[in-house]
């Protein structure tokens, strides 16, 4: 079996990775709060886990790893968004965790296992809380119940390697009266009648951001899991906060025993920021006809532990050789390979590359020889299937460079039909006379044909979405 090496965060070497169970690989990423757009900076631990996760599930088998990735739909950002904005909370976290969802199915990212989320949890999260107070790891004040970092002051910050004295001198946050020590961090607090909020031994409120992610980890991949990875920004405070409530809660287990972080995003070799004007979202590229291949292309050209400079130069690359590889796909080759094919046909030195604690940089140009080799060679030969196995590996599925420019096609050609107008005008004719069946059945059509539909007391308004299928609109006529 292919022995993958992985670099740790939490001992700083390149490790050979033995999983707890190789019939059950586990990992746990940090995934988005729902509250806005992906941005291209995001879409990078997506598409490195993804990355990782095929890699796994060559070398353990399909049925043998279990990926989770969480969406935060609770936090102060979504309702600072849904009070400016004037739309409910569920609105704005279901709309963006669609987004998110189709975004990243983009740039070719399989879905996770599991992609639970924080409000679905917030019995495990209470009861977690329970047992911190319990063993002396945490404490109420003033509604809030807070982590009470010394009772594990010699483990905390070891992942970041900083000691509790240094993050308090480095601390720049007010510090809140009721805490015993300064870099204590909150588990529960209290909402006002406005705010979501649960009822809890503490009175209504909601979950601090951490605890989320060591309650969904817990419930779905138990005590001791194998790797834990998102962006290095990620390291401290929330990674640090997960590990101590995780190990005091169950000090029985390890929690996560390799932790992975990328590094961050650039553009054109500075900071991507809304101040600088550079900052843009994964859904802005594919609106520019930029597909997510080219996306992906791009991103796998450098490690993810170096910072990631996104360069037009890059981009206008990456077009380049996806269109060479789609003219040979379109060459008439047989490309359509089944998963079992592409296990015994994608080439040994590309999974070697992964191997090596993720290589993608050496992994492309391996990929690069065996294109060459493939173009070089006859149409459905050993070459040619070998290098469409291995762009299939590594998340290559679809070669559509053109896919964006035909989807504007279509969607403007169907606008103009004004079908779906007359639809949305019937769905709030219907909710003006209380007939929700009618309402609820028109809107369920628009769904069922792709459109992403919006229903609010100011009336309905309805984007296509990557899978607009006229065909199904044309039954709600
Ligand atoms: P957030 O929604 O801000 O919690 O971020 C979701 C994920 O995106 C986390 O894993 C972050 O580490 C990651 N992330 C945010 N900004 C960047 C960036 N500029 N480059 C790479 N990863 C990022
Ligand atoms: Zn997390």
């Amino acid at each position: 079996m292919t022995t993958i090496k992985l670099h740790n965060t939490r001992t700083r070497q390149k490790e050979d990775f033995a999983p707890l169970d190789p019939d059950n690989v586990r990992m746990y990423v940090c995934g988005p709060t729902v509250y806005d757009r992906a941005h291209l900076g995001n879409a990078r631990p997506v598409v490195v886990f993804d990355v990782l996760y095929r890699l796994l599930r060559h070398v353990y088998g399909t049925e043998h790893v279990t990926y989770v990735r969480n969406f935060t739909d609770v936090d102060d950002k979504i309702n600072a968004r849904a009070a400016e904005s004037g739309r409910s909370i569920g609105q704005i976290t279901a709309e963006t965790t669609q987004w998110f969802l189709d975004d990243m199915a983009a740039l070719g990212a399989l879905e996770p296992d599991h992609m639970p989320r924080a409000t679905q949890y917030i019995p495990q999260m209470v009861a977690m809380i329970e047992g911190l107070i319990a063993k002396g790891h945490a404490y109420e004040a003033e509604g809030h119940v807070l982590f009470a970092v010394d009772s594990w002051r010699e483990h905390y910050g070891k992942l970041s390697g900083r000691s509790v004295d240094d993050m308090i001198a480095g601390a720049r946050v007010e510090v809140a009266p009721y805490k015993r020590n300064p870099m204590d961090f909150v588990l529960w607090k209290p909402s006002s009648d406005d705010l979501p909020g649960w009822d809890s031994p503490w009175g209504r409120g909601r979950p601090g951001w951490h605890i989320e992610c060591s309650a969904m980890a817990h419930e779905l991949l138990g005590d001791s899991f194998d790797i834990h990875g998102g962006g290095n920004d990620l390291m401290f405070p929330h990674h640090e906060n997960e590990i101590a409530q995780s190990c005091c809660a169950h000090p029985e287990g390890q929690f996560a025993r390799y932790w992975l972080h990328n590094e961050m995003l650039q553009v054109e070799g500075k900071k991507m920021s809304k101040s600088l004007g550079n900052f843009f979202t994964v859904h802005d590229l594919l609106e520019q006809d930029i597909v997510g291949e080219v996306i992906r292309f791009v991103f796998l050209s450098t490690h993810y532990r170096k910072p990631m400079d996104w360069t037009d130069k890059k981009r206008a690359d990456a077009v380049r050789t996806i269109t060479q590889w789609r003219k040979l796909k379109e060459a008439g080759l047989k490309t359509d390979l089944k998963d079992d094919e592409v296990v015994n046909l994608v080439d040994s030195e590309v999974v070697a590359a992964l191997s090596d604690d993720l290589n993608t940089s050496l992994a492309m140009t391996k990929l690069n020889d065996l294109f060459t080799k493939a173009k070089m060679s006859e149409i459905d030969s050993q070459q040619v299937r070998a290098f469409f196995a291995t762009i299939k590996f590594l998340g290559f599925e679809n070669l559509d460079t053109e896919r964006s420019k035909r989807r504007k096609a279509v969607q403007s050609a169907f606008d103009s039909s004004g079908l779906l107008d007359d639809v949305c005008r019937r769905i709030e004719d219907a909710r003006l006379k209380k007939d929700f069946e009618t309402s609820d059945r028109l809107r369920d059509g628009l769904v069922a044909a792709g459109v992403l539909v919006n229903i609010t007391k100011d009336g309905v308004t309805r984007e296509l979405g990557p899978d607009f299928d006229p065909a199904k609109l044309e039954a709600l006529k």
